[in-house]
């Protein structure tokens, strides 16, 4: 008999599974209807050797102390710091927009002071920030938006910034500095010989039974267990009894290039060109010394495996009644970005598992996290 059967190998399913096991001795069956575990954060090395990320580009950054020491337990660390590019008009500009950015758009030489007079000028104003299109067009103007936002998202969503939810383009900040890294949290590494390796750690433990392949649907009924963690898309969960919830899905193109470098920067941005929305070449991430060199092409499908939650009201609305179902169903815990319905990064999801884990088993806050480390 398990105690648990937990559905899905991501970073909801295994840091649960982690806590269950090691800290308060249950017994917990962690199945994943995918060949591998760590859900989308998965790692591997391809045929030329190069470490690749095969769901798209993955960069652990968090402002989380707790969430950090959380994982140390099952990885060294690579420092990381990441920055893209974004293609425009000819041009390879930073993204997130800075100082830099603007004077080389404009051909201006504006200081930090200026830039700032300079924006309020091409702002336009609103009254309320309720849409990814006000977010940006309220703090750089609508040429920058154009340039930079519209069509990136509308490619990415198929939707247009003024249908999304603001949190979705104010994941992208605007700075009047020269900073021009991706994310300025406290913590940001790349785990040092891959996330894989690290939920490897995560899950060995004899309290821990892996079964990859898996559908829970395929074995529930012949498993004996106490109580389920569910961690895949929560409309499929209730067979869409209220229809069907949309997930945003990416096509993965991987290429390896018979070169040492493939592009100037880990990650550039075609908001403007071509059916992908971004390029990735992996060695910048992972470090990897290597005669040749992996990349990968996003191209966004409304079809496919669910990725992305897509924040916009009317999509809350119908979550709204999965989760109202959610907490009626007894003995099942719905946890992870998938069954939460929430735009999540990695730390956010270790976050939202560690706090269920607190409230399943009652115990405090930062019991047991430091507790059972290797
Ligand atoms: P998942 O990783 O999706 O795991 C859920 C698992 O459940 C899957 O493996 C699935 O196969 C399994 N499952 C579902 N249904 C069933 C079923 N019926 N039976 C059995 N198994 C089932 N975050 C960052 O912090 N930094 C980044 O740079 C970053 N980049 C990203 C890039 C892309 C392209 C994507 C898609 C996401 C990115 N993320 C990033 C987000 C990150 O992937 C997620 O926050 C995290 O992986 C979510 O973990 P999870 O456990 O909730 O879900
Ligand atoms: N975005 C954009 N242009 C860019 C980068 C981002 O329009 O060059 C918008 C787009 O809507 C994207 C969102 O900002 O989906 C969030 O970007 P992020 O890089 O965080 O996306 P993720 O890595 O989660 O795919």
């Amino acid at each position: 008999m398990f105690d648990y059967l937990i559905v899905g190998a991501g970073y909801a399913g295994s840091v649960l599974a982690e806590r269950l096991a090691r800290d308060a001795s249950k017994r917990v069956l962690v199945c994943d209807r995918r060949p591998h575990i760590a859900g989308n954060a998965y790692d591997h090395y391809d045929d030329a050797g190069l470490l690749v990320h095969r769901y798209g580009p993955h960069i652990f950054h968090t402002n989380s102390r707790e969430v950090f020491e959380y994982l140390s337990q099952f990885t060294e660390w690579r420092q990381y710091q990441h920055r893209v590019l974004a293609s425009v008009d000819g041009q390879l500009l930073p993204i997130p927009i800075n100082l830099d950015t603007i004077n080389r758009y404009y051909g201006l030489n504006l200081t930090s002071f200026e830039v700032e007079d300079f924006l309020a000028k091409m702002a336009e104003h609103r009254e309320q920030i309720r849409t990814s299109e006000d977010v940006v067009v309220s703090r750089v103007g609508r040429e920058l938006y154009e340039k930079f936002f519209r069509n990136y998202t509308r490619k990415q969503w198929g939707l247009d910034p003024s249908e999304l939810d603001s949190s979705v383009t104010a994941r992208v900040p605007v700075r009047t500095n020269r900073d021009d890294r991706y994310f300025t949290d406290t913590y940001q590494a790349m785990p040092k010989h891959g996330y894989t390796r690290m939920f490897e750690n995560m899950l060995d433990h004899p309290n821990i039974h892996v079964m990859l392949n898996t559908d829970y649907r395929d074995i529930q009924r012949f498993v004996p267990f106490k109580e389920m963690i569910y961690t895949g898309p929560v409309d499929e969960f209730f067979d869409l009894r209220y229809g069907k919830l949309p997930y945003r899905s990416l096509e993965f193109k991987h290429e390896t290039h018979d070169a040492e470098v493939y592009q100037q920067a880990p990650v550039i941005n075609y908001p403007n060109d071509y059916l992908y929305t971004r390029v990735t070449e992996f060695k910048y991430l992972t470090g990897q010394t290597h005669e040749k060199t992996s990349i990968v092409y996003e191209f966004p499908r409304a079809e496919g495996d669910p990725y992305y939650p897509v924040p916009r009201p009317e999509n809350a609305e119908l979550y709204a009644k999965y989760k109202a179902l959610a907490d009626k169903t007894p003995g099942v815990h719905f946890v992870g970005r998938l069954a939460t319905y929430k735009y999540y990064n990695q730390d956010q999801v270790v976050a939202q598992a560690l706090t269920v884990y607190k409230k399943i088993t009652g115990k405090g806050n930062g019991d047991g996290v430091k507790g059972g480390g290797r």
